[in-house]
């Protein structure tokens, strides 16, 4: 028996499904809590032990605080001892600000901001010279050491390339005792004032003194005043000229270059930070992109009238102010308003687009009368920039956005930073170099860096140096080494927020601490699957609890503690059916179990499938680090795209492939990454995309209207016998449109109560008591039950009721295929998890008739399974394929991977070192690939 101290106690936990249970979970150790999907974990883990310990958090807020955060209710548990302070890391992106990059996030960025603005050397950017600045006595030293023997003007800068006439400025500097100035190059008496061209610029200098240098203590004394003087009137800038040679040479009190002058602040850490207008490129603000207009986008085909609204801004023709000002611009440039576009005269397009101010008369030919119009317009492209740069409503900034690109900005290169950031280098890398490099290549960099510092610089950094390889080290250890720091966080797929987030956890050696993460090994491959254990049993032996919801083998045997919920999902799941040490997990019945000593597994098929012979091509991708990939992918096959994290499978198949073929299908918008061409698109008849997003945001869309069984339901409810006589069709029972549904909630049986800074909360409607529709409605009955009552059947009840009525068994009967059986048919979809979001969608493709020539796109459809989800799915999966559709999955789980009829293998590293096509053929051709990170694995499963 544990002690309580050592111990989180929960009792009476009933979120959700949780059946009123009881758990003790050990504090200081790594759990991991497993189990079918929707049996409970998240309910337990989020939603009960997360939910509690947030309460508590904003409870100790003050009252004024806690107003503003809304008090959170308390999660549906009897008690919970021994919490600590409870931080989830979640797979959420962490922000979607474009000013926060990874390396801001993990705080490496503000570390090398430090080691700059200390250790880094400016260089001139006019000349690439190293900058320099000096003390007056250094200044001094170096004259007599360089100009012993010889003549020098000393003089003093003080106008730069400036226009003027500066008759003023002549005025004080004979007032103040100087005789002679150097203008433009020439040295001159100051009258010469009176003769500057003011429209001309010029370089003016004033001759402070002249004098020959040698080692006397008198032309010492000599120097030292001069110098001051200098100084004083030049702005911390001198410049001496060698009388004979006319050498010149400019000292600097700052950072300064010693052939043109031209100097620097003196540096801090904000002139390298891209947030801040001191470092901040002031072309994009520091951003590394901006926005412009593409005309391309205002008018999509020129050949389209403005009448017909050729200009995509307007619309079509309507009577109103801006249609009165075009019609205006074409009555003087004597074109018409249904002309194409493309015949409109330049000068008129140049009007419309940037706007133009002008009054003009025409003489009517027909009585002679003059009339006079004005043209008083902003342009389109005008208005647009205007409402981008200046709006404060964000819908309009997007309505302007629709036609803009966001480019690299040309000024920075994407880098963000002014342009004299840039020129502080360390090693011969300026920090915009450093930003680009990845996590891998930049470690090593810093490895080698105190040997090429000198011993002051190394004083310096070291401290610095320390605290940035710590963190680049955690990076590494979570499966990072790809990223570049300037990667936007926005940019990051949820599995790699999470991981970063985690290291930053890490880094922070924090105590007492208890973790909670979902799937952290979301997006790893199995080589990188030890590291990010390691980082976990790193932050528990520090002293932290963590608490992982997780599936994975590796992750279950290296638990100091297992938690299984079921044995099922749903109303028959939400019970502890084990738990205890992996060993002890093992000798208990409970499907984990099974599966983890291979009692249970998913069998290799014996047979691979041979496809159709045809395939579908793509030559020559080049997005993010792919390097020319040309693939080839069999249709009529289950393929499996497979690589380390960032190997470049999604830059190919989500960000080349996909957009490629939805453009083709359905005229969608996005834009593919780079490629040459695409072959074979004329074997297959559609595309489809089946993620884990939620298959409807509102409360009105469920399973039952999602895979349109809905329809079928409603036009059976018309046929009973009372809603012919009543003549009700099949509206009546729609919960979308008014008549059979309830008026009050509209139909959608609850009332949303929205919360200021909170999501919108729901209550059951007090009118229908959730039932969605009215009385009339629900007096008609099918088999003793009303409409309402068919919404709240599970999928497994329905598949009985309905046995009899083939249309809408066939569909139910699909969901309870792929394992939702538990699921209710008029279930939220918002409540629905993303895996079982994605099995609906499936098993609503499952049930259309297909066309046996589909190519199904999947990413990641493990995620959030058990191993007996993963069974059920993948049988639904090999159904599609047998019809002959060809389905892709880009997949790290061995599981799948080994299902596969063709594997695409691409690497051989995430980052700079993949983007190749490495391997590709039926799993028992990939393994014989000695390179391949996934063949080493793939080959322990195919044993
Ligand atoms: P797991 O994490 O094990 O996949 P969950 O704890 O998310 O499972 O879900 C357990 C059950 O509770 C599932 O049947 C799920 O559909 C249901 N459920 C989850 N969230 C909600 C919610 N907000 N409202 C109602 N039911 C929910
Ligand atoms: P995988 O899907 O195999 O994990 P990705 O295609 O996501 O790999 O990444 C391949 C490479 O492209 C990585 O170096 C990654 O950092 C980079 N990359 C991915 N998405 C972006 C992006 N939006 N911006 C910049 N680089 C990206
Ligand atoms: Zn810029
Ligand atoms: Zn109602």
């Amino acid at each position: 028996m544990l002690k309580t101290e050592e111990t989180i106690e929960i009792i009476g936990a009933r979120a959700h499904n949780l059946k009123n249970i009881d758990v003790t979970i050990p504090r200081e150790k790594l759990v991991v809590i497993t189990g079918v999907s929707g049996s409970g974990k998240s309910s337990l883990a989020f939603d009960t032990i997360y939910a509690e310990g947030q309460r508590r958090y904003i409870e100790t807020f003050s009252a004024y605080a806690r107003q503003f955060l809304g008090g959170l209710e308390r999660p549906d548990v009897d008690k919970i001892d021994g919490l600590s302070p409870v931080i989830a890391i979640e797979q959420k992106t962490t922000s979607k600000s474009p000013r926060s990059t990874v390396g801001t996030i993990t705080e490496i960025y503000d570390f090398l901001r430090l080691l700059y603005a200390r250790a880094g050397d400016a260089y001139s950017y006019n000349t690439g010279e190293k900058m320099v600045s000096y003390s007056d006595e250094q200044i001094k030293e170096l004259i007599v050491e360089n100009f012993n023997g010889k003549r020098i003007n000393i003089l003093a800068p003080v106008v730069r390339s400036r226009k003027g006439h500066y008759r003023e400025l002549f005025e004080q500097i004979a007032k103040q005792g100087f005789l002679k100035v150097r203008v433009d190059g020439t040295i001159r008496d100051l009258d010469y004032g009176m003769k500057v061209d003011r429209y001309k610029t010029h370089d003016i200098e004033i001759v402070i003194d002249r004098m020959a240098i040698d080692e006397t203590e008198d032309t010492d004394k000599r120097l030292n005043e001069s110098i001051k003087t200098a100084m004083y009137h030049g702005d911390d800038i001198m410049m001496i000229i060698e009388q004979e040679s006319q050498e010149v040479r400019y000292f600097s009190r700052n950072l300064m270059c010693p052939t043109t002058g031209i100097s620097y602040p003196n540096p801090e850490p904000n002139n390298f930070s891209f947030n801040s207008p001191k470092g901040a490129c002031e072309n994009c603000n520091g951003l590394g992109v901006v926005n412009e207009i593409n005309l391309k986008k205002i008018v999509p085909n020129p050949k389209l009238s403005i009448k017909a609204g050729g200009f995509a801004p307007l619309g079509e023709m309507k009577s109103s102010w801006i249609f009165k000002q075009l019609e205006i611009i074409a009555h003087k440039f004597d074109f018409k308003l249904s002309d194409a576009i493309e015949t409109i005269p330049q000068q008129a397009m140049d009007i419309i687009l940037y706007g133009g101010n002008e009054k003009f008369e025409v003489v009517s030919k027909v009585m002679g009368i003059t009339k006079e119009y004005k043209i008083d317009f902003e342009g389109i492209s005008n208005f647009i920039k205007n409402q981008y740069d200046e709006s404060n409503t964000a819908s309009l900034k997007r309505w302007a956005k629709e036609f803009m690109d966001e480019n690299e900005c040309p000024v920075c290169e994407g880098s963000r930073l002014r342009k004299e950031s840039l020129y502080f280098k360390i090693d011969d890398k300026n920090i915009g170099e450093l930003v680009h490099m990845d996590v891998n290549e930049l470690f090593d960099w810093f490895n080698n860096l105190p040997e090429k510092l000198s011993e002051k610089q190394n004083a310096i950094a070291v401290e610095v140096i320390k605290e940035i390889e710590s963190r680049l080290q955690f990076l590494l250890d979570v499966g990072l080494n790809y990223l570049t720091l300037n990667r936007s966080s926005k940019s990051l797929s949820g599995g790699e927020a999470q991981r970063i987030r985690l290291a930053t956890q890490i880094g922070s050696q924090l105590v007492g601490v208890l973790y909670i993460l979902d799937e952290p090994s979301i997006g790893l491959h199995q080589r990188d699957n030890e590291r990010l254990i390691k980082s976990l049993e790193n932050l528990r032996d520090i002293g932290n609890s963590v608490i992982v919801v997780e599936h994975d083998k590796d992750m279950i045997e290296r638990a100091d503690y297992v938690i299984d919920i079921g044995p099922k999902a749903g109303r028959f799941g939400g019970k502890i059916i084990s738990e205890g040490t992996p060993k002890e997990l093992l000798k208990e019945n409970t499907m984990t179990a099974q599966y983890m000593s291979g009692k249970m597994k998913i069998e290799v098929p014996t047979e691979r499938r041979k496809g159709n012979g045809k395939t579908l091509k793509l030559s020559g991708a080049t997005g993010n680090n792919l390097k020319n990939v040309t693939v080839e992918f069999p249709l009529g096959q289950m393929i499996c795209v497979t690589g380390v994290s960032g190997s470049g499978k999604s830059t190919l198949i989500n960000g080349t492939l996909y957009p490629i073929l939805n453009a083709h299908f359905f005229n969608g918008v996005k834009k593919p990454q780079p490629y040459k061409k695409i072959e074979g698109l004329e074997h297959i008849d559609k595309v489809i995309e089946i993620d884990q997003s939620p298959i409807g945001r509102t409360p009105r869309s469920n399973p039952a209207t999602y895979t349109d069984v809905f329809s079928e339901i409603r036009k059976l409810y018309t046929m009973t016998p009372e809603a012919m006589i009543r003549g009700y069709k099949a509206g009546r029972f729609s919960f979308n449109v008014s008549g059979g549904r309830c008026d009050t909630c509209e139909g959608s049986g609850v009332r949303t109560i929205e919360m200021s800074f909170l999501p919108d909360v729901y209550v059951e409607c007090e009118t229908c008591q959730g039932k969605r529709f009215n009385r009339e409605t629900l007096e008609i009955r099918y088999k003793g039950k009303s409409i309402s009552d068919v919404l709240n059947m599970t999928v497994d009840e329905a598949v009985d009721f309905f046995e009899n009525i083939p249309k809408i068994y066939r569909k139910v009967k699909t969901i309870q295929d792929v394992g939702l059986g538990y699921i209710t048919l008029g279930q939220q979809s918002t409540t629905l998890s993303g895996g079982e979001a994605q099995r609906i969608k499936l098993a609503s493709e499952l049930s259309k008739k297909d066309t046996g020539n589909t190519f199904y796109i999947l990413d990641e459809p493990t995620t959030g399974l058990h191993f007996e989800d993963i069974r059920v799915l993948m049988n639904v999966i090999n159904k599609l394929v047998d019809k002959g559709n060809t389905v892709l999955i880009i997949e790290h789980n061995l599981d799948v991977v080994k299902l596969a009829d063709y594997i695409i293998d691409i690497g051989y590293e995430g980052g700079k070192g993949g983007g190749q096509l490495i391997a590709k053929g039926t799993p028992e051709e990939i393994v014989k690939n000695k390179k391949s990170y996934t063949a080493q694995f793939l080959k322990k499963e195919l044993n």
